[in-house]
């Protein structure tokens, strides 16, 4: 086959069916409610792009999305429309609090001088903020400590009263790492919930679990859970399979193959596209053994029939799944995905 021919069969591709991601949706939402769903759609919808995403999710009925920083709210606020809720909670200076306020994104606040840095953009411009309040309940990553809780509630009372904000939300975050911390993080989050109830503030959403917690542990899903991975059908790395979280994979990553000698063939896809070097010799693309990932193409044992132009399964469909080969490599599904490079054409179904 010549180039030409092989641009026509199209290179490396990351195929998408977003009827299967509109089916992990429904399975995710089913099996927390009545705790609404917050579609998480950092990292570019986590490699699967971002709007597309955002638009299908809209039209399944999600309201809420987890867009990490402001940038990907907007993106996220253009495509999902005026009525979708959406949630930033990496913000950097005055700029982008302005950008958000001006997309009505809700914000997530994990420091006490970010409150003030919020109220003082809320008085320019008129705009009231909504505001999730972030408790550090352990992993010491971006939240109020709780020692602090107290007096940060105090100032944000003073600013709701002035209008300029209003304390939608209590949040955290939780390690997933061992039902001990897990419960010790939730009793914290309990205390904080409390005591902003006591301060006086109407929450509209108490928001604490990601995928896995939210799958397995109903006390830990309040309000609102914050899903990522189990929509787009990726599963935790040594946890349930895909049968029993009732979702699958959503996106394949396909690849022709463009040359075949005695040894194997090569395949048109490589790590400048994303994939990690060290799979190689740990992994199977489509049933077949990698030896070598170049930056532009991984070599393949032979195998018999195999020609130019044959389409190459690296991941997903009835394949190996991201997680899959994430675990070969000690990581997880989603650090695959998100690493898939956007000059990788994305394929929608
Ligand atoms: C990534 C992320 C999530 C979603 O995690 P999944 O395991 O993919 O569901 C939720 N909350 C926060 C703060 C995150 O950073």
């Amino acid at each position: 086959m010549t180039a030409a021919g092989l641009d026509k069969a199209g290179g490396v591709r990351l195929r998408v069916d977003l009827d299967a991601f509109a089916a992990n949706v429904e399975a995710v939402r089913e099996r927390v409610a009545p705790a609404e769903l917050m579609l998480v759609v950092k990292d570019d919808a986590y490699g699967h792009g971002l709007a597309c995403i955002v638009e299908r999710a809209v039209m399944e009925g999600v309201r809420w999305f987890g867009a990490f920083d402001v940038r990907a709210g907007m993106v996220a606020r253009r495509a999902a429309g005026e009525d979708a809720r959406i949630f930033a909670w990496l913000t950097v200076g005055a700029h982008e609090i302005r950008s958000a306020l001006a997309s009505s994104i809700d914000l997530g606040v994990g420091e006490a001088e970010f409150l003030a840095d919020i109220a003082e953009v809320a008085r320019e411009t008129g705009i009231t903020a909504r505001v999730h309040l972030k408790i550090d309940t352990g992993l010491h990553r971006n939240g109020i400590r709780p020692e602090d809780w107290a007096d940060v509630l105090r100032a944000a009372r003073g600013f709701e009263d002035a209008g300029l904000i209003r304390i939608v939300g209590v949040w955290s975050h939780i390690a997933e790492a061992s039902d001990d911390e897990d419960d010790a993080a939730r009793a914290a989050f309990d205390d904080a919930v409390a005591a902003a109830e006591g301060e006086g503030f109407t929450l509209e959403v108490r928001h604490l679990a990601a995928s896995a917690a939210s799958f397995a542990r109903p006390e830990y899903r309040y309000d609102l859970v914050r899903v990522g991975a189990f929509c787009y059908g990726i599963r935790s790395a040594g946890g349930p399979g895909e049968d029993e979280l009732g979702v699958r994979p959503i996106a394949s990553l396909v690849a022709p193959v463009t040359s075949v000698d005695g040894e194997g063939a090569s395949v048109a896809v490589g790590a400048l596209d994303g994939l990690p070097s060290t799979l190689a010799g740990r992994v199977s693309f489509g049933g077949h053994v990698v030896r070598r990932i170049g930056e532009t193409a991984s070599q393949l044992v032979r195998w018999p029939g195999v020609t130019v132009g044959d389409e190459i399964t690296v991941f997903g469909g009835a394949g190996s799944s991201a997680t899959d080969l994430a675990e070969a490599i000690d990581t997880v599904g989603e650090e695959i995905l998100v690493r898939i490079s956007p000059l990788v054409r994305r394929e929608y179904h």
